[in-house]
């Protein structure tokens, strides 16, 4: 479903101007804040119900922090994240104890998220218990519904997180997700540590559930492959700000940002007759306690100008539903390693893809 679909649907989550800065603190007898680590800086997106908008970019970026502020878990320096319209930024504890039954996360590490001590039926009773939903014996119920709706058995309430693969515990901690009714769902790189075959599986799975329970995603990924087979729309970051938030196809066969380009251009493809360009970035990723002046992305972008070092770019309207934060990108050509995007669906996407369809076939859940 594109966003343009959705029309003009409230949306289950907004986020306007989202800014979070942790203080660096120097001194061993008397700490002093000598500066400000700008992980988030005027961040703001929409994500309407049922749809998967995906969170991309490298390691640093301030997507994963982006996935702790929607959800509270770190408060804001500043700016608005409001959920069905009601503001999280400012709840009051009991105004946040409600709203966090209908918003979950699912962790990137399926090993260190479960509790090793208790058995799998307690770790899904317990977010019940939290919210008071349910008598113990429906709670029991909806374990067995629960772990059957996720594809695995009932009677595996019993055992305990070690018995069971990586995939499998990944499953696990998306009935934990379910088990309160969620609305929105942070996914937080859910299957960056899982093999590829087993990958295909869990993002199957995540997209079964959505459709079957209208669930919202805010999927937080660096891998490209898996954020096209899942999302709607993409929202790419560098250090601490959105530049190019796009509807996925539009994304894909059209990138309009340097910095994506270069991060499309990444992904590998070994099939003769496919040229594609590799867009080497130059220079480290600058700290985000210093960012660059002008467009923070302007000491590795190929196409920098003098401009780009003095004023920042706003990200601005490029079509429709689709926004790039660059002073020339309407100047800039397409560079030969972006395919169309029916081209994209060859080589070692199509392999990657095909992973994801056979994972479709009924078999048992890894
Ligand atoms: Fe590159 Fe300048 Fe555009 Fe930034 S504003 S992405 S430095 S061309």
């Amino acid at each position: 479903m594109s966003h343009a679909e959705m029309g003009a649907a409230t949306p289950v989550l907004s986020v306007r101007g989202l800014v979070k800065h942790f203080p660096v603190q120097r001194g061993v007898v008397i700490s002093r804040t000598v500066g400000q680590v700008r992980a988030v800086d005027d961040v703001s997106f929409d994500i309407a119900r049922g749809e998967t908008l995906a969170l991309v970019g490298e390691s640093g970026c301030g997507k994963s922090t982006t996935g702790r502020l929607v959800l509270r878990l770190i408060a804001p320096t500043g700016g608005s994240v409001q959920f069905k319209g009601q503001e999280i930024a400012t709840a009051s504890d009991e105004q946040m104890r409600s709203m966090r039954r209908h918003l979950q996360i699912i962790f990137q590490d399926p090993y260190a998220s479960l509790n090793p001590r208790m058995t799998i039926g307690d770790i899904l009773t317990e977010p019940m218990a939290v919210h008071g939903i349910g008598n113990p014996a429906e709670r029991g119920e909806r374990v067995k519904e629960l772990l059957q709706v996720v594809g695995l058995l009932p009677e595996h309430a019993r055992r305990y997180p070690h018995q069971f693969s990586g995939g499998q515990r990944q499953r696990i901690g998306i009935a934990r997700a379910l088990a309160v009714q969620p609305d929105l769902i942070v996914c937080d790189e859910p299957v960056s540590a899982l093999d590829v075959s087993i990958q295909a599986q869990v993002v199957n799975l995540l997209q079964d559930l959505q459709k079957r329970f209208g669930l919202s995603y805010l999927f937080i990924a660096h891998d490209l492959a898996v954020v096209k087979h899942i999302s709607d729309r993409v929202a790419v970051m560098y250090l601490g700000k959105l530049v190019e938030l796009a509807d996925k196809k539009a994304l894909y066969a059209r990138p309009l940002h340097p910095y994506t380009q270069a991060l499309l251009s990444a992904i590998p493809r070994p099939e003769p007759g496919l040229e594609r360009t590799r867009i080497l970035l130059t220079g480290d990723v600058p700290s985000a306690m210093h960012p660059p002046s002008g467009c923070r992305f302007h000491t590795r972008c190929p196409h920098a100008q003098d401009r780009c070092r003095s004023e920042e770019p706003v990200l601005r309207d490029a079509g429709p539903g689709h926004r790039v934060a660059c002073h020339f990108f309407e100047t800039l050509p397409l560079p030969a390693g972006v395919a169309p995007v029916e081209k994209q669906d060859q080589g070692r996407f199509a392999v990657r893809l095909a992973a994801f369809e056979a994972a479709r076939r009924p078999s048992a859940p890894a």
